[in-house]
């Protein structure tokens, strides 16, 4: 039975990309709506084709991913977008994208923006410096950064490279220059810019619709972009510290089970932020998202 992957779903109809890269218009058969379960964008499924030249949706492959905010199935990367100026890098948001990002199962790629706008900046030396320090932090926790410029249209080969084979989730503040970038990323796509931010649906948007591009060198990018949650409600305050990549194997070492590495003697985790094996600015994030967890924890 051919195979496809569902980039679409509208008004009941689900329109599944075959590997040749046909796209053919599905319905679902009965028996998902027996069983409680529905397709979603980015599902893998069997499917068969009608004499009508419609299809139908047979089975739904296991999913690896299964993400709320946009509704997707096996997203396996976070595009986390962040402008080097207007606004400015933000150290703590970038840390809390990280956890939903580790939370979700999805490995994690940092996408730097409006580096061109660093070259006329009056302190662009030294916004330019904080920039190659924090690449170089989160390059050692793991995470990879890739710099550019939808202006000038740099870094863009970069990241379609690191994008093909994936399903990706683009997050990030509103005005970072996220539709930008993905404009650039998809030879005649015009988004609106701040069109996938609007997408957000502040309360005025009520179907939530999704669909996912798909890129020239191979891959699919969500047009919706993710994370747009970002309080700690799906969490377990004992996940927080799970969520932190460069934790998780000194935790092993602390002296208490469960320890919270906050006040705990014997606390490996408290001992590398004091050798400094850890980021300060790693270690505080960590620290101010378990004080908001516990703030916030009667409304959770
Ligand atoms: P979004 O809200 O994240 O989708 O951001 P947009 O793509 O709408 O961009 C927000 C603003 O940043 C717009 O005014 C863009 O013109 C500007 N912008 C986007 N990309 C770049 C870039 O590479 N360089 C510069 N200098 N400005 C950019
Ligand atoms: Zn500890």
């Amino acid at each position: 039975m051919p195979e496809g992957l569902i980039y679409k779903a509208l008004s009941g109809y689900y329109y599944v990309m075959n590997e040749e890269g046909r796209p053919i218009q599905c319905r679902a058969r009965g028996i998902f709506k027996k069983r409680g379960e529905s397709p979603l964008v980015g599902d893998r499924v069997d499917y068969g084709e009608t004499e009508n030249g419609e299809g139908t949706v047979d089975r739904i492959l296991p999913r690896s991913t299964e993400l709320v905010r946009p509704p997707v199935a096996n997203a396996d990367l976070a595009v986390l977008v962040f402008s080097v100026l207007r606004p400015e890098l933000n150290l703590q948001l970038l840390d809390k994208f990280l956890v939903h990002t580790e939370h979700a199962g999805l490995d994690a790629l940092i996408v730097l923006t409006k580096m061109d706008a660093l070259d006329d900046a009056e302190d662009g030396d030294r916004v330019r410096a904080d920039v190659e320090a924090a690449r170089a932090l989160y390059a050692s926790i793991g995470y990879e950064t890739i710099a550019t410029s939808s202006k000038k249209r740099e870094g863009l080969d970069a990241l379609r490279e690191r994008l093909s084979r994936h399903i990706s989730v683009f997050a990030g503040q509103s005005g970072v220059g996220k539709s930008s970038l993905v404009n650039a990323l998809v030879p005649g796509l015009e988004l609106a810019t701040n069109e996938i931010s609007d997408k957000l649906g502040r309360g005025k948007h009520t179907t939530r619709h999704v669909e996912l591009i798909r890129l020239e060198h191979g891959g699919y990018v969500a047009d919706t972009p993710g994370f747009s949650q970002l309080d700690f409600a799906e969490l377990g305050i004992e996940q927080i510290g799970d969520c932190f990549r460069e934790f998780r194997e000194l935790s092993a070492g602390c002296k208490f089970r469960g320890c919270t590495h906050i006040h705990e003697p014997g606390c490996a985790v408290l001992a590398a932020k004091e050798s400094g094996a850890i980021a300060a600015s790693r270690y505080d994030h960590y620290a101010g998202f378990m004080a908001e967890w516990k703030e916030n924890r009667r409304r959770y």
